[in-house]
């Protein structure tokens, strides 16, 4: 089969687990795209909640019969533990599927990984295909499951009168991708509601003053993966000093000349760099990330 028909099938894969954004904590989202022998898509998938199936079990379940010799392209690892849900390495063998194509590779495998054991069954496993573009949607909760913390997203406005909260009408369109938003003003509450299962992601209850540590230790362990954190700058210093914000979103509808910030920088705090903006209805949209040092020079 051509590697065209195969990262074809991998971004596909990588766009339906972007759907998965904002339901699938503490789980990943996961895309999966079944192909059968002759390259023709004949299932496809991905996770939304946990506790309910998986990606590759929603698409074996469309491909029925016509997986067999056919291949599995799946953004993450098929998992090799039975939980709530049948282990998707043996639903994978059980299809009689010939080869299975992996960007990245899941660090939470227990014990010998679902690819060593497809491949044990005879599974011709591929692995790191579009790996950089499947981070794209994995990458914050792989960062998360490292750190022991959400990946956090700060957003703010920046205007002629300084840094304040986001707008209420871009933040109703944005927090859908996130686990929780946290109001360090005023309140905690789920990103998107209703899209976990109460079983499985409980917010805690936090009051200020809010420590960063202790704080993002009571969100992750209540299952909450990625986080928006809202506030006053004072209130959001914390958080930056102790370096776990990994992402930030400026609303800017600044008026050249106004620059009259009192929060010690002017429109990004030090240690991060744009990598994107969008021009919005009422002003500009920027996007940064944290750096360090030793990428400091790199685009
Ligand atoms: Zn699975």
């Amino acid at each position: 089969m051509p590697s065209s028909v195969i990262t074809d099938a991998m971004r596909r894969a990588i766009l339906l687990s972007a759907h998965g954004l904002g339901s699938t904590s503490p789980n990943p989202p996961v895309g999966c795209v079944i192909l059968d022998s002759n390259g023709v898509i004949v299932g496809e998938g991905y996770h939304e909640r946990k506790g309910e199936s998986h990606a590759e079990a929603h698409a074996l379940r469309a491909a029925g019969a016509r997986a067999r010799g056919g291949t599995a392209v799946v953004t993450l690892e098929p998992c090799n533990h039975v939980g709530r849900t049948p282990a998707c390495h043996q639903a994978l063998i059980d299809a009689q599927v010939a080869n299975v194509a992996v960007a990245l590779i899941d660090p939470t495998s227990r014990g010998e990984g679902g690819i060593a054991l497809l491949r044990r069954a005879g599974v011709n496993v591929e692995v790191g295909v579009l790996a950089n573009e499947a981070r794209l949607v994995v990458g914050p909760w792989l960062d998360a499951l490292e750190a022991r913390r959400p990946f956090t997203t700060l957003a703010y406005r920046l205007s002629a009168s300084g840094i304040s909260s986001a707008d209420s009408a871009l933040l109703c369109e944005r927090r859908h991708q996130f686990d929780a938003v946290l109001d360090l003003s005023g309140f905690l509450e789920e990103g998107r509601a209703g899209a976990h299962r109460p079983d499985v992601m409980s917010l805690p209850g936090l009051r200020p003053p809010y420590d960063p540590k202790s704080t993002l230790e009571a969100l992750y362990t209540g299952g909450v993966r990625s986080l928006l954190l809202l506030g006053p700058p004072d209130m959001v210093a914390p958080f930056l000093v102790s370096q776990t914000i990994d992402r930030i979103e400026v609303e800017s509808t600044l008026v050249t000349g106004s620059s009259q910030q009192e929060s010690g920088w002017e429109c990004l705090p030090p240690g991060y760099r744009w990598t994107s903006f969008t021009r919005t209805r009422v002003g500009v949209l920027g996007y940064a990330v944290q750096y360090n040092d030793t990428s400091a020079n790199v685009n």
